[in-house]
């Protein structure tokens, strides 16, 4: 097993300053491009190897405690037989991701990217669900190439620049002499590839853009804001990678006379006053259809009138809310001669000529929102 804390020259109790200290004084010697020679670079590959353990807390600990992350053969990106870049040791100087995580070329397949769309639907749509065809802009694999992005009959050549790596390697003055740096091939923007002939139906990306319809079944309960997900229904990615996804974010128009609270519908009817004072019934146009609704004598402006199971369906239980009805009572306006005789008729009849504009008592409206503040 192999002693980091001695190929590292520092004790077990080193700290993280001293252990990145020590590396980097064997580093300056030992890395390839200063000092070539296999001798030299396997003697850095170990080095690489204790500040790879050593320098990662959770490594460290469990070397300490035994367990040897390089024994077994496997190792982070030194096992692969290609060497190693100095954008490791960059890395380990100046935190890491100088130079992107993954090393060699980039694949020309990737995943579709996800898509948003919005829907616009009215109320009773979402107290009941409904089928909805959306439009959407996307990409679909091309039919010519079948995602190669190779004209038919024609291939791709290693790309002479980088000879197939994908990157491009720099040297570069720093302190610790001559560092080599690398980015992506701009010749073949890291595809390590050219095509000889790009399909002449996608350019290469292996997809062509269009307008596809989908139906959509929106669920009964939804509300602004809801997201339906559509799996693998979005564009599929370059060189026909899989698709993503396409995300529908629903939107409730306001309704005329319904709103909507949770999964409750509440709205207001109007009543003449001398319906209010008599009792009367009516049909009430909801969204199942024409209702029948009593109104008791001597209803008043906010009493509520509840409708069992007539409101939203619950999005999840599959139940449904209720609808309540607001009373409104209406005061008569513009009275004509004999009806404003008849009401002081009435009036004259119930003592009630002149009222004392006695107050009342904190009960009501107000009353309780008095209560409701007391109780906090
Ligand atoms: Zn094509
Ligand atoms: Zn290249």
């Amino acid at each position: 097993m192999n002693d980091y804390y001695a190929v590292l020259g520092v004790s077990r109790s080193a700290s993280q300053e001293e252990i990145k200290k020590a590396y980097r004084r064997l580093a300056r010697r030992l890395h390839p491009d200063v000092n070539p020679g296999l001798e030299a670079e396997e003697e850095f590959k170990r080095v690489s190897q204790a500040y790879d353990v050593l320098s990662d807390p959770q490594k460290r600990q469990a070397f300490d405690m035994g367990a040897d992350p390089f024994a077994s053969g496997g190792g982070a990106g030194f096992g692969d037989g290609q060497g190693f870049s100095f954008s490791d040791v960059m890395d380990a100087f100046f935190g890491g991701g100088a130079a992107g995580g993954a090393r060699g070329p980039r694949s020309r397949v990737q995943r579709g990217q996800d898509a948003l769309v919005r829907l616009d639907i009215d109320l009773a749509k979402a107290v009941f669900g409904s089928e909805e065809e959306l439009v959407i802009d996307t990409a679909v694999g091309c039919g010519t190439c079948g995602g190669d992005g190779a004209q038919p009959g024609t291939g791709r050549q290693t790309c002479p620049i980088c000879k197939g790596r994908g990157e491009v390697q720099q040297v570069q003055r720093s302190l610790l002499g001559q560092v080599m740096t690398s980015r992506p091939c701009v010749n073949c923007q890291g595809y390590g590839a050219t095509l000889t002939d790009p399909c002449h139906e996608c350019s290469g990306d292996g997809r062509v853009r269009t307008r596809r319809s989908l139906t959509l079944k929106v669920p009964a309960g939804v509300d602004t804001g809801t997201r339906i997900q559509l799996t693998g229904q979005g564009e599929v990615g370059p060189g026909n990678g899989p698709a993503g996804d396409v995300y529908v974010e629903v939107r409730v128009a306001n309704h005329d006379t319904y709103t909507r609270r949770g999964d409750d519908l509440h709205a207001t009817v109007e009543l003449p006053m001398a319906a209010a004072a008599l009792g009367t019934s009516f049909k009430l146009s909801t969204f199942d259809g024409m209702q029948d609704l009593d109104i008791r004598a001597g209803t008043q402006t906010g009493d509520v009138m509840t409708l069992r199971g007539l409101g939203v369906t619950h999005l999840r239980s599959g139940g449904r809310g209720d609808l309540h009805v607001h009373a409104n009572v209406l005061t008569p306006t513009r009275l004509t001669e004999e009806q404003a005789d008849l009401l002081r008729r009435l009036a004259e009849l119930r003592g009630e000529e002149r009222p004392e504009g006695r107050l009342q008592p904190n009960k009501g409206l107000f009353g309780k929102l008095r209560d409701a503040f007391k109780e906090k």
